[in-house]
Formats: structure tokens, sequence, C-alpha cells
């Protein structure tokens, strides 16, 4: 049965419309890998409310953390004292965090000191204070396409839409944008055997010897997979270059894993999949499955550098965002929900794959699917159709007129997959089944 795809809303919502939002639709309910809105429609849902109910919506243990910890204490402040939960988050996360030579239980992780927040824009933020302070450097590299946030400083550091940017400056100054290896809008001829991924590379390394020398550059601060710019994976010889240029000059490597992070690459850090082990890592979104929390694991020697009293905020770390980290961390382990990501992910990329291959050959062999990219459960599908034909939000529109959340990224024509971790087999081919009637009907 077809979804309605037009919603009245209330004048008193006039207002809110510098939100961008793909649909006016109002939801009122959330389980598993399912959203209902007051009609009670149900949809099947591939956004997880872009990629944080990594657990589903409502799963069981997650909503049971929450109450119970509402029924016991709602807010402990951390520039008063430790909270308990916060403790036993540290104590869940130091042995998940990433090692040198493969990671996520492997040896023990030099990540071993945690801050907490509320927003990833703020880790972000944060994560930038403390390499500027620890190496007592202002410059910060990041990459073109990629997305940080929407606060003043993380304005500056995203370059993914410039939407985000536009008439908001004058800018956070001291941000250097260096070129991110998009492998499919690479410009060097296949036919020159070249490594594509290293010419970035050396653009950087040039970047360092004419625009800002390293004694001046505190961090670089890079998405391993970029979210917001298109879903694109950065190649494993890029990050490790990354990691050995920033050995090189004393830099800090910070991974901006908001998006990335907690499972969702089939690893439960994307860094795991290039062996490399950051100096900060950023996380945020799926780490409390809804409950906002966002945090960075640094090396304990790096967060000493800092000013007691420095970090901190009035709901950082809140309790019961904590309490609900926990036991989607348990989910995590018990229920296998790496394995699954990385299980469930090659089922969709195959399963797009094919969808693209049955189109190409309907439309006299001229591809319509330019690229099918992403580790895991964070699989991107960019279109052949030029930048800005607005061909993604059609599809996106399709999708949810059969009862599928779809969202839209990058300035190319590109749609991301992020359903929850524990998407089951059937629930994929469900997905699979309404895209490619929404392909056929937007394309065919
Ligand atoms: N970094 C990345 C990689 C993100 O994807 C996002 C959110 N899309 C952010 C930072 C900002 O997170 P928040 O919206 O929680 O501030």
């Amino acid at each position: 049965r077809q979804r309605s795809t037009s919603f009245s809303t209330s004048s008193a919502l006039r207002g809110y419309c510098c939100i961008g939002r793909l649909v006016d639709m109002v939801v009122v309910r959330g389980s598993g890998s399912y959203v209902w809105n007051d009609k009670n429609e149900k949809f099947l849902d591939f956004a997880t409310g872009i990629g944080v109910t990594g657990t589903g919506h409502c799963h069981p243990k997650v909503v049971k953390a929450i109450q119970d910890q509402a029924a016991n204490m709602i807010h402990a402040q951390v520039n008063i004292s430790y909270h308990d939960r916060m403790l036993e988050l540290m104590g869940k996360m130091l042995p998940i965090m990433p090692s040198v030579g493969g990671a996520g239980g492997g040896g023990a992780s030099p990540l071993d000191s945690f801050f907490f927040w509320n927003s990833g824009a703020e880790a972000v933020e944060a994560a930038v204070k403390l390499a500027r302070h620890a190496t007592q450097r202002p410059n910060v590299i990041v990459f073109r396409g990629g997305y940080h946030g929407r606060t003043m400083g993380t304005m500056a550091m995203t370059t993914s839409k410039y939407i985000y940017r536009a008439g908001f400056g004058p800018l956070m100054p001291s941000v250097n944008v260096a070129p991110f290896p998009y492998c499919a809008h690479c410009r060097l001829p296949k036919e020159s055997g070249a490594e594509c991924c290293l010419a970035p590379l050396e653009d950087l390394e040039l970047m360092l010897k004419q625009e800002c020398h390293p004694s001046e550059v505190a961090a670089m601060v890079i998405e391993p997979v970029q979210g917001e710019g298109g879903y694109v994976p950065a190649p494993a010889s890029y990050l490790r270059g990354l990691r050995a240029l920033c050995d090189k000059h004393g830099i800090l490597l910070v991974a901006d894993e908001v998006q990335s992070g907690v499972a969702r690459t089939g690893r439960m850090w994307a860094v795991e999949h290039a062996g490399i082990v950051p100096d900060v890592l950023v996380f945020a979104k799926g780490i409390a499955s809804g409950m906002p929390l966002s945090g960075f694991a640094t090396r304990a020697e790096l967060s000493a550098t800092q000013p007691a009293g420095s970090m901190g905020g009035t709901y950082a770390g809140n309790i019961i965002s904590c309490a609900a980290a926990c036991a989607t961390l348990d989910v995590i382990q018990e229920e296998g929900l790496v394995a699954n990501a990385k299980a469930r992910g090659d089922q969709l990329s195959s399963g797009l794959k094919d969808i693209a291959a049955k189109l190409q050959s309907l439309n006299g062999g001229k591809a319509i699917v330019r690229d099918v990219r992403g580790p895991g459960l964070m699989v991107g599908l960019e279109l052949t159709a030029a930048p800005g034909s607005g061909a993604a939000t059609r599809l996106s529109k399709a999708c949810l007129k059969r009862g599928m959340i779809l969202l839209t990224t990058s300035t190319f024509e590109t749609v991301r997959f992020i359903p929850a971790l524990n998407i089951s087999a059937k629930e994929m081919d469900e997905g699979l089944g309404i895209f490619s009637d929404a392909m056929h009907e937007v394309f065919g």
C-alpha cells in the first residue's frame, strides 16, 4: 500500500523551516527496523535517525537501562563528581578501542582516556581544543567533503556542502582544507597503474611545504569514511600515509568516527580497516542508541596536558545517556552486531550491484549507477545523474512512498543506506525490493 507523501503541519512549525527535512511527516513510534507515523503507516527505516539507532528502535535492553537509570538518578554533573554509569562505560569502552596491528579486543589500546559530551560537533571541537593545547600549535587540517558539525568551530571544518557555511562567516581561522581521495571521481588515468590515493597524499605534503608549516599544525581531522560527503571510504593506504605524516611532524591525527564508529562499518571502529590508531577518536551517534551522548578517547598523556576545568559542560556525559551506552555496547557484543553489520552489509552491497546491473542492461548498457561503496552497513550508492539534478531526492521520495526511509547525501547524486546493525536478512531483502521498485520507477 502506498504511503501518503504530503502531510499538513501546523503553522506553529513555520519558523522551523531552516531545519531541512526529507518529508513533513510526523513519526510517533519506532520498534526495531521500523517506524510508524501518526496515520499508523509503517516504514522500514534505512536512515536510523542518521546512523544513531544502531540497536534498532527501542531495543528492550536499552529501554530497560534508560528506565532503571531514570528511576535512580537523572542528572549528575561531571564538573562536580564522577558518576557510576560513566565509570562503567569507560570500563566497557577500554577493551574495544583500536590498537596497533588489529583492534577491537586485540592488544591493549593506547586510547585509554575518555571524555564525554552531548553532540558530535561538541566532541570534535573539544578534540581540536585538546590538540591545540597539547601541541601549542594553532592550525587544523581537514579534508574536502568532510562534515564535522554546525557549530561555530566545526562549521569552518565542514566542506561537504556550502549550505553549512555560506553567509555565516567570518569562520574560525587556521583551518586548511586538503584533498580527500574520492576514488569514484579519481582523475588519474587507470592505465597509469599508479595507486591513485597517493596523489592526494602528495598534494597534502605539498600543502605542508607551501601553505602551512607542519610546526604550526596541531591536528589533522579526518572521517575514515566520509558521511555527509557521500559515504566515501578513505583507502587504507591513504590513512596509513596520513598516520606516517602525522608521526613525522608531531601532528595529532583525529579520527572523526561520529558516523562511522560503533560497529557501523562491520568493525567496531572504521580505522580498524586500515590498522591505524589515531591520537584522538571521536564518537557519538550510535554509541547510545538515540540518547544524546558523544565523546572522545585519547592517550592519558595527552589528556593530562589539559588544564583542569577547561573541558566539561552541564549535561556532558549525562548519566542516563551513559546507561544507554552501556546497554548498547552489551547488545552489540551479545548479539554479534559487528559480524551482522558485515554480513548484512555484504548482502546489501551485492543486492545493490545486481539492481544497478539489471537497470544498466535495460537502459541499453548505459550506467545509471556510478558507484556502490562503503564497508558494512555504511553504504552509499552514487548515481551517474548530473549533480544538482535532484535524481537522488526523487529516488528517496519514491522509496518513502513505498514505505522505506532512505536518505540522500553529498553534492553528487547519492543515496545512503544506514539500517539498524541488527537488521535481519529478511528485512534487508524487503529494503532491496523496495529500492529496486523505486529505481525502476525513477529510471526505468
Ligand atoms: N562528525 C560527523 C562525521 C558527523 O556525521 C556528524 C553528524 N552528521 C557530526 C560530526 C556532528 O554531529 P552532531 O550532529 O551530533 O553535532
